[in-house]
């Protein structure tokens, strides 16, 4: 499981949890963010690693 299905994994699942409206508005708004993120990934021109676009924007590089 990548950690996009994960993320929303856990908003569904906290979403059948509750029952405060302001709760679920939240977990609702954070699932649409959701289907925005990236899932593509992406492969760092210097070193190659693969990963995250957002994660192979703060990795260690091993080009410096
Ligand atoms: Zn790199």
């Amino acid at each position: 499981m990548s950690a996009h299905e994960e993320l929303r994994m856990h908003l569904t699942q906290a979403l059948t949890r509750t029952t405060e409206p302001d709760v679920q508005a939240h977990l609702h708004a954070a699932l649409e963010s959701c289907q925005e993120l990236p899932t593509t990934l992406v492969t760092c021109p210097a070193c190659g690693a693969v990963g995250l676009p957002e994660r192979i924007e703060v990795h260690n590089c091993r080009q410096g």
